[in-house]
Formats: C-alpha cells, structure tokens, sequence
C-alpha cells in the first residue's frame, strides 16, 4: 500500500515553475532531521483557471525529484475532486482528495438512516474516548442529525473511491477524504462517526480534513480563538486514534489540515501538540508559491516590478470577478486596499514587504496580499510574459518560495 511518511506537507504551485524551490525545503527539513513527505496539489479550479492538466503537476513532480537525486516517496494529489471532476485526474495522480462537502447535508435513502442508527444505537448516551476528559453526550437526537448529514456523503465518498481503485487497483494510491470547504466545522463527535461511516464503506482513509472551528483564509493568519482550535485539534486526533481501532481503519489514518498557508498563530500549537501524542499530520497549503513569485519580481525592480505593479493594479479593477469563486475563504477589506496612484509610485521594497507575510513589518498588508492571491488568472493571462520574467529572476524567486516554505512553515511547525 502507498503511504505517507508520519509528517507529510500538501504544496500547491500554480504555475509549476518552483517545484524545485519547495522541494529543497522539504530537504532542508530532511538535514534537520525531520522528513516530510512532499506533495504536490492543484485543484480542479486552479487547472481551470490556468488551463492546465493534472499530467502537467505529474511531469513537474517526476522532473524535480529526479534532477535532485530524491528517492524518497513524493505524490501529486489531485486535490479537491468529486464525482463529476476526478476522472481526468486518474492517470497522473497517486493521491485522491476525496472531497464530499458539496454532498454533506444531502439525505441518504430512509433505509440506510435506519440501518445506520440502528448499529450506533450502542454509542447513545456517553462515549468515551481515551485521551479526552471531558464527557462526550451523544443523544439520541444527535445521531439522527449525523445520519441526516453526513450518511449519504459517505456513500459518495465510497463510489467515488471505488471508482478510483477500479482504475489504479487498490493500494496504488493515496486516499483523504475532505469535508473542509463548508459552513459548519464539524464536532469531534461527528468526526468518530464519520470515520465510523468511511469504515462501513469500506473506504481505506489515510488522512481526513475536517473544517475546523474559525476562519482559514488563503495565504493570512488564522482568524479564531487559537487556544479553542488547539483544544477541538486535540480531541480530533484521540478521536482518530479511537476510531482506526474500532472501525478498523487503516493504522497510518492521520489528520489533514487544509491550512490555506500561513496559520501562524495556530503552528506552535499544532507542533506542540503532534509532539505531545506523537502523532503525524498532512499540512495542505495553497498555491502562495504565487504570491512568493509576484515578491520575488518585486524585489528584482524594473520591468519585474512594473509587472507586479501591473497584476495588482488590473486586480484593483476586478476585484469582485476575482474573488468569486474564493468568496467562502478570503476576507478582504476593500477600504484597505491601496490605490493603483499610490502602488505605481513604490519602490520594490514598499511593494515587497506589504506583501510578504511578516507581521512585524508595519507595511504589511493582509488585504492586498488575498487580492493578490487570487489574481493569477491575470497572470495566467500574460503567461508568456511572465514566464520570462520568473526564468530571468529565477534566483530571487525561488529564494522567495525557499524561505517561504522553510523559514514560515516548516521551522514553525516541524523543528
Ligand atoms: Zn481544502
């Protein structure tokens, strides 16, 4: 069976120009003594959007462990697939992000509920899982909410896996289930029975990404209670323990963060607590490699920076068209934006560091930086153009994308 390493960390880049960057942080990792198992993502709206094709994130992968010597395990994760996406993914992915939010809340046939309720009915009441003090209610009315909810997602996620497996055979791939792109985080209490559900499908899940409690905006910090996620992650993980036992899941099951990138607030207690229980983990990021890119170009000056300039400024105009489709994980306070005559009189440096993610710096700017971040349709626009730039800054930009994943994340978390 293909598994992941105990720590493994999802990497999206769009652009498929700085696989070589991420990987070196994955190997800087590796000479501090933690290995991290790489993984490349691109969802179906990033290939939509750039005009892509899952072949392409397979290529990119294959290209950049071969030309750096990396003989260990890495996948390509088609991420974020359903029923009416994940065929075209098959042949080039070894990952399958199973993805059943849209089918959470959809009602399963009223003889499936009752089979259901009836082989939980021995949890009503308390449960109890070791490593959590608190005690756990479960009531009646609760495992009817559950069957209403998630029964039938799980059914999906069973075809959706079995329509995977036909195709690739059972083992060859990788296998996380998502739930994480919805309104509701769910319960540690909901997470046991959802892993009870996976395991009566038959589903061999080896990692799952429940929504969590606050917002996980793309590319800024978490927007929450810090200490309330550290004590609901917690839980999540004795809840996975508990469950690989009694539903006999796979014993590699670990938890997935779809992170967004850039949760530094929550790092040193997800760090913390994985050393506490020894446990693994899979961090999913998003494609800020991106937004490392537009820095890098920044930084370089002259025609780079007028090209970043360029980005932000047509994103300025196209505000609405270009967050869309992000609108349920960006929060952009428009007001805070800075104007297309201010941005076109900075230097690289004032455009450099509003951009970066550093706290610290009182230019930064998490506003412009979400713009930016699903601006790369206007990139993707002006592909030839920008590739050129990104081949003739190569070096400042890669640097950008290293100490991103590195010195942001991996520090943070891992070391
Ligand atoms: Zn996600």
């Amino acid at each position: 069976m293909k598994k992941l390493g105990k720590y493994s960390m999802g990497m999206g880049d769009r652009f498929g120009h700085q696989g070589y960057a991420q990987l070196k942080a994955i190997m800087e990792a590796a000479k501090n003594g933690v290995g991290i198992t790489p993984v490349w993502n691109k969802s179906n709206r990033e290939h939509m959007i750039i005009g892509t094709q899952p072949q392409d994130v397979r290529k990119e992968a294959d290209a950049v462990t071969g030309a750096a010597g990396f003989t260990e395990p890495y996948f390509v994760d088609a991420d974020h697939i359903n029923l009416d996406t994940v065929e075209r993914f098959i042949p080039a992915s070894d990952f399958f992000t199973i993805d059943v939010a849209s089918y959470i809340g959809k009602r399963a046939d009223d003889s499936k509920i009752d089979t259901f309720l009836d082989r939980v009915k021995k949890y009503s009441g308390r449960i109890e899982i070791p490593g959590i003090k608190r005690t756990i209610r479960c009531s009646a009315d609760q495992l009817w909410g559950i069957a209403e909810n998630y029964l039938y997602a799980a059914g999906k996620a069973g075809e959706i896996y079995r329509k995977i497996e036909k195709s690739k055979g059972a083992g060859n791939f990788v296998t996380e289930v998502s739930m994480d792109e919805v309104a509701t985080p769910q319960t540690p209490l909901e997470l046991f029975f959802i892993l009870l559900m996976l395991g009566e499908e038959k589903v061999p899940v080896q990692t799952i990404a429940p929504k969590f409690s606050g917002r996980f905006n793309k590319g800024v910090d978490y927007v929450g209670d810090p200490s309330q996620f550290a004590a609901e992650f917690e839980e999540d993980l004795m809840v996975i323990d508990h469950a690989i036992r009694e539903f006999r899941l796979p014993s590699e099951l670990k938890i997935s963060i779809h992170s967004g990138s850039d949760k530094f607030a929550l790092y040193p207690h997800i760090g913390s607590i994985l050393k506490k229980h020894d446990k693994g983990v899979h961090l999913k990021t998003a494609g800020t490699t991106w937004l490392e890119e537009i820095i890098g170009l920044a930084e370089a000056g002259g025609e780079a920076l007028d090209f970043a300039k360029s980005i932000y400024i047509q994103a300025l105009e196209k505000t609405e068209e270009l967050c869309a489709p992000y609108a349920d994980v960006i929060d952009i306070n428009v007001k805070m934006l800075p104007s297309a005559g201010l941005v076109r009189a900075w230097n690289s440096r004032k455009f450099a560091s509003s951009l970066r993610h550093d706290q610290s710096n009182p230019d930064y700017n998490p506003n412009m930086r979400q713009l930016i971040h699903v601006a790369y349709k206007l990139a993707a626009q002006d592909m030839g153009h920008f590739f050129r730039l990104l081949d003739e800054h190569k070096e400042i930009v890669s640097q950008c994308v290293f100490d991103n994943m590195f010195t942001r994340h991996i520090k943070r978390i891992f070391l």
